[in-house]
């Protein structure tokens, strides 16, 4: 069966096709993403109006790129799965409104999905089904959650969150102290490899004895970024950006590794799949690869193609919901920009 998956809950507009095989396994025939984050560059951050016409423009050019690429007929389309939240109101309503289209021209069903499922179910396209029971880490521009997984069809429980910004935002904002450009994660990313991560202690946030075991804080940081740059500028010392790259990068990758893992042991789940935009950050996964290979975690991050939105995440988890036996959504589904997590399809 093909799932055709649409994604516009933030800049990218995403169109997607998944095949799912008889026993269950997932095929990616078709990934096309039009951005829009070039136009958003120079403000600094996605403006919600700038984006919905954006996806306007894009959505029926990346849906026929996506066919054109899979050699995919609109007519062998068997499900239409679409990010219903959460999201921008104005962004998300582009791509439901164009997925209902589709739906009702082809008299197909229609899911409306979570898209920080999608974010985890794009590990499936890469590394196959989940095991029963797994966590997952995920760290995108609006989002940091610890999730417990026990079926991504079935049931996501958020076991902790960022109380404050979350790790993608961190990333934006010191990029942005920085004057680095913006999205701030590949920048920092490519800075810090030049740059020493032990040369300045910035603080782990949320990580004191009685801190709370699974949430995350990460404006400490950025604030405490910002006071060390400005104290560097008063002293009229040069800013060694690489250097304040690398130790920021290396904040953030020890408390997020440091508390996936302690919540993989407390659960005692042996798989952690780390998903989202900030998924694609090396020196997140290259400690995350060190630490579960001690601690004897199997550890799974998709490609970095798959960790920032795209299209073929979204029908990656429609298949899974239509494998699961799970019924369509109803045809006048609404969008849910505050769609929790454990909301895996809207009804
Ligand atoms: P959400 O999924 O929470 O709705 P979003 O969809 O905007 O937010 P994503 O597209 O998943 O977020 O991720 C974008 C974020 O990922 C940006 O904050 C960007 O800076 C960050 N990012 C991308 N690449 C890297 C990298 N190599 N290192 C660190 N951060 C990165
Ligand atoms: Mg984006
Ligand atoms: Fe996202």
């Amino acid at each position: 069966r093909l799932i055709l998956g649409f994604e516009s809950s933030c800049d990218e507009t995403g169109v997607g096709i998944v095949r799912l095989g008889p026993d269950g396994a997932l095929e990616l025939l078709a990934d096309e993403v039009a951005s829009s984050v070039e136009e958003h560059a120079r403000f600094g951050g996605v403006v919600p109006e700038v984006a919905s016409r954006a996806h306007l423009e894009a959505m029926v050019p990346t849906m026929r790129r996506a066919l054109e690429t899979s050699g995919v007929e609109l007519s062998d389309v068997d499900a239409i799965a679409v990010t219903a939240g959460p999201g921008l109101a104005g962004a998300l309503l582009v791509g439901v409104s164009a997925a209902k289209a589709y739906a009702a021209a082809l008299n197909k069903p229609l899911y409306g999905v979570n898209h920080l499922a999608g974010h985890v179910a794009a590990d499936t396209l890469q590394h196959g089904p989940l095991p029963a029971r797994c966590l997952a880490l995920l760290v995108s521009g609006g989002h940091s959650q610890l999730l417990l997984i026990e079926g991504l069809a079935h049931r996501i429980t958020e076991i902790g969150s960022t109380v404050d910004d979350a790790a993608g935002e961190a990333y934006d904002k010191v990029a942005r102290l920085l004057d680095l450009p913006y999205p701030g994660g590949p920048p920092i990313d490519k800075l810090a490899k030049q740059g020493n991560a032990c040369a300045i202690a910035f603080p782990r946030g949320l990580t004191g004895p009685r801190d709370p075991r699974y949430d995350f804080s990460f404006s400490g940081l950025k604030t405490s970024v910002a006071r060390w740059v400005e104290r560097a500028e008063r002293a009229g010392e040069e800013i060694p950006l690489a250097d304040v790259a690398a130790s920021f990068q290396e904040a953030v990758a020890d408390v997020l590794t440091a508390k996936a893992i302690r919540a993989c042991k407390d659960l005692e789940v042996d798989t952690l799949v780390i998903s989202g935009g900030v998924a694609a950050n090396s020196r997140l996964s290259g400690l995350a690869a060190e630490r579960c290979a001690e601690a004897g975690i199997e550890l799974r991050v998709p490609r970095p193609r798959l960790c920032t939105d795209n299209g073929a995440m979204i029908a990656a988890l429609g298949a899974h919901l239509v494998a699961a036996g799970a019924g369509p959504s109803r045809l006048d589904l609404s969008t849910t920009p505050g769609l929790p997590v454990s909301t895996v399809q809207v009804p």
